[in-house]
């Protein structure tokens, strides 16, 4: 045989090779002997030991990890995540320009504009399973506390994984959480802006979007939060294409269900699940603890004690009182004495008498019940207090039942 007619004959050999591998590796049955009959004698040894090397390949490494179905996938992903950048590019032009412009209202201006592009290049499949739950009425008045304490819990262990998920996804490896690079991870854009009265805002179109923080905020730890909240509505709420959040929604009682569960994303992100210490929420809550959770992941001492409460098992509660009058309370599952808010605070809590100019104590101290608490239930059992003020009238009170043991 010509030394011509050799190199075609191997050249071929070598084609239906790639053939029978590109069948193997794709998960299509190929026919070897046939492969093998066809090929040169002085090559066959050689191709029959690569043959065998293919099937041991396919039959114990490979089925696992290629499929079709997973190349296909892949190559999905692939396009959606140059589909988003591109919009996310977009969306940067945009938001710059937008505070360019002269209107009133750059966010309903933005919120448009990025709605109508996103209508330009319809994208389906994508839609953000929704947490907000429909309780329904009709329970019984008294499995009611029973029943929201349960879906409280739910809705915060689902809200929980997500959000430690998340932090996981963008490559955070410990506290404090670096928002900026969970917000990159989630294609979101963050831009410190005037917004008068608005302490953050979201605008999206469902895939990528823009969170707004107002640049009167001072106070980085605040800062933080407004972030975070802001993040968990466009984690769990992104089908609406604008949030605004005043003070009030951020760090005042309970609104609507979406604010409730872009705090409890807030106060997860911030302080995820695997990154606080086991000690916390098993020790007996104290203001030591919040201050090395404030420290740990640099949040602000009220989001820590609501982190601490949430996790206790403990009868513990935070009162939050400004100028001697209670605005708002937050309450570990436990704690089921009603705590009033509007009123002032009673004369004989230690938050009054500090108020009053009286000087703090070493250690938190016991007071009566009813000092903190509506119509307590056992009212032999006293109130350990331990209260900060922090200025601006505002004074952070943490009151735990002790227990008889
Ligand atoms: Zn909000």
């Amino acid at each position: 045989m010509s030394d011509h007619a050799q190199r075609r004959q191997a050249a071929e050999a070598a084609r239906k090779f790639d053939a029978y591998l590109d069948a193997r590796l794709t998960g299509n049955e190929a026919d070897a002997s046939a492969l093998i009959a066809a090929c040169p004698d002085d090559i066959r040894d050689d191709l029959q030991s690569a043959v065998s090397c293919v099937d041991d390949y396919v039959a114990y490494a490979h089925p696992f990890r290629i499929r079709p179905s997973v190349w296909e996938r892949t190559a999905n992903r692939i396009e959606e995540l140059r589909r988003k950048r591109r919009f996310f590019e977009e969306l940067k032009r945009r938001a710059s320009a937008v505070w360019d412009e002269v209107t009133t209202d750059p966010i309903a201006l933005l919120a448009t504009q990025i709605g109508t592009r996103n209508q330009m290049s319809p994208v389906g499949g994508l839609a953000p399973p929704m947490l907000v739950l429909n309780r329904g009425g009709g329970s019984e008045a008294v499995a009611r506390p029973i029943v929201d304490s349960a879906w409280r819990r739910l809705r915060e262990q689902a809200i929980g994984r997500r959000a430690q998920e998340i932090v996981d996804d963008a490559g955070v490896t410990g506290p404090p959480v670096d928002l900026m690079l969970v917000a990159r991870d989630l294609l979101l854009l963050v831009q410190v802006r005037d917004l008068g009265t608005i302490e953050g805002c979201l605008v999206t179109d469902g895939e990528v979007g823009a969170v707004f923080l107002n640049r009167g905020t001072s106070n980085r730890r605040r800062r933080r939060y407004t972030c975070a909240h802001e993040i968990g509505h466009f984690v769990l709420h992104r089908s609406s294409p604008v949030f605004r959040d005043s003070i009030n929604d951020l760090y005042g009682q309970p609104g609507s269900p979406t604010e409730v569960e872009a705090n409890i994303f807030a106060s997860m992100l911030l302080m995820p699940p695997q990154l606080v210490p086991a000690t916390i929420g098993h020790l007996r809550p104290s203001l030591e603890q919040a201050d090395t959770l404030t420290d740990m992941f640099e949040v602000s001492l009220e989001a820590a004690c609501r982190r601490m409460i949430g996790l206790s098992h403990w009868r513990c509660a935070l009162v939050v009182s400004k100028d001697g009058v209670i605005e708002r309370a937050v309450k570990s599952d436990l704690f089921e004495s009603y705590i009033k808010a509007d009123v002032p605070l009673h004369r004989g809590s230690v938050a009054a008498s500090l108020l009053s100019g009286a000087s703090p104590a070493e250690d938190p101290s016991e007071v009566d019940p009813w000092v903190w608490v509506e119509s307590p239930a056992d009212d032999e059992m006293p109130i350990r207090e331990e209260t900060r003020v922090v200025g601006d009238g505002y004074a952070y009170s943490l009151i735990t039942f002790v227990d008889p043991d």
